[in-house]
Parts: C-alpha cells; structure tokens; sequence
C-alpha cells in the first residue's frame, strides 16, 4: 500500500467530503410523537431478529468462513438506506457494516449531507464476506437477498442509495453498468401492495478510493444531491462546486 497516497486521499476527502460543507446541526430533527417511537423501538426490535438469523446463518459457504456476519446497523425508521455489496476484513472482525476504508470515506459523504451514521441505516446484499474480498457469487445473493428485504420492508426507507454495482444491479434486476444506473432515480419493488421504493445508484465508496479524480468524487456529490432534494433536506454547499 501507498502510504503517501492514503494520506493524500484522507486529506483530499476532509476538504471535498467535508471541509466544503456546512454540516447541518440537528435542529432539522422532527419531534417525536409517543406513536413514532414505538415504532421506531418496534423495528429494531425486528431487525434485531434478523441480525440474530445471520449470525447463525449457514444457507451458503460463506457461513462456515466468517467470523463475524455483518447484517447492518443505524437508525431503524430511517429515511436513506445505503446498500453496499459485502463485508470486508475490516467488517468482518467488527461485525459492523463500512468500518474500513471504503467506510471512513461513506462517512465522509454522510457528513457532507448534513446528516450522521446514525440517521441513516447501512447495510450490504451479502451479510458474510466473500473470501479474498472476491465479487458475490449469485447462489450466495439469492441465499442471502431475503434478510436485506426484510429489513427493507421493516424500515420503510423513502430511498434507498445502491452502492455499487452489486448492489444496483441486484437491487434493480438488471445487468446495466453502474455508469448507466447511476444519477438517475430508479424504482426497488419491495413487493406486492407496497409502493415502490426510489433508488439511487451511486460509485461505491470502495471504487471511489481507487480512481480517486474529482470527476467521480463530485459525481456521487451531485447523486447525493439529488437525494437529499428528493427528500425535501437542505443541500450544503460546497465551496469548490
Ligand atoms: N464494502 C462494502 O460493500 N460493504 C462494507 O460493509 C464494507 C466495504
């Protein structure tokens, strides 16, 4: 690993990801009614049980090699879900979703939207990492794709952000390219007599690290901007844009 060059990229993601927004404070947050925290309490309480299944979960390989499953964590009636493809090494000693790399600059683009890890809900399509951080197997996301919708039904999420291509394409049943998908909202079905779910595909924060140019950095900028105007929420500026 380039020593120098994650300094560089820790520093360039302060200043784009951060240092350029105002982070909104939380007076934005609504008052609670008695009615919405029991719900709020009663939908963790479900996604609780899921993440009780997948730690015993051994419907593929994948079961036998973890140490940790990684079913996702943050706020249970929140409004953004983020989905990414599956656990890496770092995530799978913690058994928390994003804690590495890719995850410090997820972070980093919370952040910039005014909003914390905690408002928002993130999770993967595969709750157990693939060795060798190789791409999911298909029989592997059919065996684990029931606990992520479950936990998409449980939550309710007025949008859900695809990081990846993994995650959009699997979310959206189709073989596009993320550079297709992305910039544009799409429709998740979450099933039947439920109204469908907007989806934004987005560069997951794994690829972003990687062609780290300021081209793909304000790409997921003007995604997360879409979302964030869909939601009716403050856009922060950014100095530079
Ligand atoms: N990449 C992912 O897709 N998910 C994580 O949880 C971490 C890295």
């Amino acid at each position: 690993m380039d020593i120098n060059k994650v300094a560089r990229q820790h520093a360039e993601m302060d200043d784009f990801f951060t240092g350029g927004f105002a982070v909104r404070d939380s007076k934005a947050k609504q008052k609670q009614t008695e009615a919405d925290k029991a719900a709020v309490a009663e939908a963790a309480k479900e996604l609780e049980k899921i993440a009780d299944e997948t730690s015993r979960c051994r419907k593929c390989d994948l079961g036998s090699l973890r140490t940790n499953a990684v079913p996702g964590e943050g706020n249970s009636k929140a409004r953004i879900v983020f989905v990414g493809e599956g656990p890496g090494a770092d995530e799978d000693a913690q058994g928390r979703p994003f804690v590495g790399r890719a995850g410090k600059l997820l972070d980093k683009v919370i952040e910039a939207c005014g909003l914390k890890r905690s408002d928002v809900f993130i999770c993967n399509i595969l709750k157990c990492r693939p060795p060798d951080n190789r791409d999911p197997g298909a029989e592997e996301i059919i065996s684990c794709l029931p606990y992520l919708q479950r936990q998409i039904e449980i939550i309710e999420p007025e949008i859900i952000v695809a990081l990846g291509a993994h995650a959009a394409r699997t979310l959206l049943n189709t073989n596009k390219s993320i550079g297709q998908l992305r910039g544009q909202f799409h429709e998740y079905y979450a099933g039947l007599g439920r109204p469908p779910i907007k989806l934004m595909p987005t560069y997951h924060t794994a690829y972003l690290l990687r062609n780290y140019s300021q081209d793909n950095r304000r790409r997921v900028w003007e995604d997360m901007k879409k979302v964030l105007t869909e939601l009716g929420l403050p856009v922060p500026e950014h100095r530079k844009a």
